[in-house]
């Protein structure tokens, strides 16, 4: 698995027992030896301080750490000053993008799309940063088409993104046809698979409806019939996604990007079926 470009995502925590917490997940999590970690940043700037403070800590430990940076609501000036934080603590790298204000709060900022930030970036740090961008294998729920949202994923790249980390999905003809047609529009970026573990079936069904990943039929009836059954759930779960991400390996997939939500277990019971 080293060969390949494995990294692991967490969100801030909100309390110092969570803080706490995840000290301990990441002490557990770098025994697997990650490229990096990254952090995810709240839209409209809710966590920018708690982005800052883990990618810090996880440095401190010794790891690479990439905080994520979303624009939406954000104002240059406020985007500039992030930035330069972010390089003042020699932070090399970054997931840039676009985020979701909640609903009510309109798009507002000056920034309307991922590119105009990855421009941004770009003409303000020059190649400091090395910018991963977000990628939709099955489609970002509000694209007017695959097509459409094809073009605009070319669009990012080619403002300067140096690679890519897809939604997580459980069709991996999906990543496959997407890769191959990115490429055909020039994209010759790192995709990377962006990997959920299942461990709960209404949380993930609920994700999955947010952020328009598809949970095949199949999976969701298997997912229901266990009920309350967590330990077959988790069982089940790690069967597909470990089959699943054998697949995408074997079939070029240049790494893995696992969404942890904080949690060890299941990432590294992945990680271990596929060493
Ligand atoms: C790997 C990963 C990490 C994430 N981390 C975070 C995080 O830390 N914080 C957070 O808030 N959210 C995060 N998200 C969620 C993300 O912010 C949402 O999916 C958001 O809705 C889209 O962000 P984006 O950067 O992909 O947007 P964009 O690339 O801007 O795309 C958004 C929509 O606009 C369309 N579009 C794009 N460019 C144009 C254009 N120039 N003209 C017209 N239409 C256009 C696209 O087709 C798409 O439908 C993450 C998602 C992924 C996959």
């Amino acid at each position: 698995m080293n060969q390949h470009n494995f990294s692991i995502e967490f969100f801030p925590p909100k309390t110092a027992e969570g803080v706490e917490k995840l000290r301990v997940t990441r002490t557990k999590l770098a025994e697997l030896q990650p490229k990096y970690f990254s952090v995810t940043f709240g839209a409209g700037g809710t966590t920018q301080q708690g982005t800052l403070d883990t990618v810090v800590d996880i440095r401190r430990e010794g790891f690479e750490a990439a905080p994520h940076l979303s624009c939406v609501g954000g104002s240059r000036e406020s985007i500039r000053q992030i930035l330069q934080q972010y390089q003042a603590h020699d932070i090399r790298r970054l997931v840039a993008l676009r985020g979701d204000l909640p609903s009510g709060y309109g798009m507002g900022g000056e920034f309307r799309y991922a590119n105009e930030l990855v421009e941004f970036i770009r003409a303000e740090t020059g190649d400091w940063f090395h910018i991963e961008v977000a990628a939709y294998p099955e489609m970002h729920p509000q694209a007017r088409s695959p097509q459409d949202d094809l073009q605009n994923f070319v669009r990012k790249v080619k403002a300067g993104a140096n690679s890519a980390i897809t939604q997580y999905f459980y069709n991996a003809d999906a990543y496959f046809r997407f890769v191959e047609e990115a490429r055909k529009l020039g994209v010759d970026v790192p995709v990377l698979a962006g990997i959920m573990p299942i461990t709960n079936s209404s949380q993930l069904q609920r994700f999955s409806e947010m952020c328009g990943a598809e949970i095949p039929r199949w999976i969701r009836l298997k997912l229901n019939s266990y009920g309350d059954d967590s330990a077959s759930i988790k069982a089940f779960g790690l069967d597909v996604v470990s089959s699943m991400c054998e697949r995408l390996l074997a079939g070029g997939a240049p790494g893995l990007h696992f969404y942890s939500l904080n949690q060890a277990a299941p990432t590294t019971a992945i990680w271990k079926n596929l060493i």
